[in-house]
């Protein structure tokens, strides 16, 4: 009979590293941003699909210039536009805040309202809205979804909310006007679809850091909604003319966090009034997610990287291809791995041709309205 086995001390097993268990350097690896984003990503798709919401899958087509989403509202109408026509946006696309925004209304608001509402009325995640609006011979159509309601027990709105979340609520006394448009359009629209009145609304901002909230009660206010009416048509009409709407941001910090500042002219880059189409070609401050967007959305338009962004992101090159360097002096052009470039955009690459004979000239990207469509 042999002897019973001795129990080995845990701290002589960590300390001796003398385990059954390879230490997991593969997972070690593994944990990164850039495979964190992928795992995020490849989440998100999996939950559109069980939701029933495929569509929020891949790029969406451009909008039709009638239609107008309520969390879009009164805004810059260049801005409006290069998002509605699927312009690169540049930066990074704020993933965490929606996550907050989204976690912040279910997992909080909605089951507060839950337990304050009055007996016999309920809660809803949310009403879907779709109202035609016509204003001087010009068709507008506002679609979408509202946040938390109170209903009655048939589902019928008595109360619609708009949830934000916010990085502070000091200084805060009164709702932005862009939420105030978006809380009316969900009343009129929700108003004219049943037999009683809905007029009345609350916007709750909730604080990220300490998570406050400040709640502003909303009644209906007809001359506001002609504002935002007006701000409609205004828009409708850019988009059916094709032209780029003028750089009139609604407020003063608006261009600060604009996803299209570059293009527009307001950053620090050497461009302005850029149109829908094309990436920058000396700019590579495109995240990689809102670039593989934006090649998405334009796949059938033979959208490819820059040769800078081939640079930064080698590996999209193989899938999305990417455009050569090309000189304006002697018109040569070369791939974009076959020119020697440190990265850095403010020293683009000199033509190889030109210095041969002594001139020193650098090669770049098409310009943006030269990379769509080219046969
Ligand atoms: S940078 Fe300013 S003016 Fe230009 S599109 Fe953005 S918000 Fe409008």
């Amino acid at each position: 009979m042999s002897d019973p086995p001795t129990e080995t001390p845990v701290e002589d097993t960590l300390v001796s590293g003398e385990t059954d268990f390879d230490v997991p350097q593969a997972v070690l690896d593994r944990i990164s941003n850039r495979e964190f984003t992928e795992w995020y990503s490849e989440q998100q798709f999996q939950t559109n699909i069980l939701e029933g919401q495929a569509y929020f899958n891949g790029p969406s087509p451009p909008k039709d210039p009638d239609r107008h989403s309520p969390s879009k509202l009164l805004q810059c109408h260049r801005k409006a536009s290069y998002a509605r026509q699927n312009a690169p946006r540049e930066g990074t696309p704020p993933e965490g805040l929606f996550w907050i925004g989204t976690e912040f209304e279910e997992q909080v608001i909605v089951p507060f309202l839950q337990d304050i509402t009055t007996q016999n009325t309920y809660v809803t995640n949310s009403l879907w809205i779709d109202a035609e609006i016509v204003v001087d011979g010009t068709e507008l159509r506002v679609r979408g979804s509202t946040d938390p309601a109170i209903v009655t027990p048939d589902a019928e709105p008595l109360l619609v909310t708009e949830i934000k979340t916010t990085t502070s609520l000091d200084h805060l006394s009164k709702p932005k006007p862009h939420h105030r448009a978006q809380l009316h359009a969900y009343l009129f629209a929700l108003d004219r679809e049943y037999d009683h009145s809905v007029t009345d609304g609350m916007i709750v901002y909730g604080s990220r850091k300490t998570l406050n909230i400040e709640a502003f009660h909303i009644e209906f206010d007809a001359g506001f909604w002609e504002r935002v009416v007006d701000w409609m048509r205004e828009q409708t009409v850019f988009e059916r003319s094709g032209e780029l709407p003028p750089a009139t941001p609604e407020r003063d910090w608006e261009c600060n966090y604009c996803s299209f500042k570059h293009r527009c002219g307001q950053g620090d880059s050497p461009y302005a009034d850029i149109g829908y189409d094309g990436l920058l070609p000396a700019f590579t401050g495109y995240d990689r997610q809102n670039l593989v967007d934006y090649l998405e959305a334009h796949d059938g338009r033979d959208a490819r990287l820059t040769p800078a962004l081939a640079h930064q992101y080698p590996e999209l090159v193989d899938e999305y291809g990417a455009y050569d360097w090309s000189c304006s002096r002697c018109s040569e052009s070369y791939a974009w791995d076959t020119v020697e470039w440190d990265g850095n955009t403010d020293d683009l690459p000199f033509c190889p041709t030109c210095a041969e004979s002594g001139v020193l000239v650098t090669v770049s990207g098409p310009e943006p309205h030269e990379q769509l469509d080219v046969k």
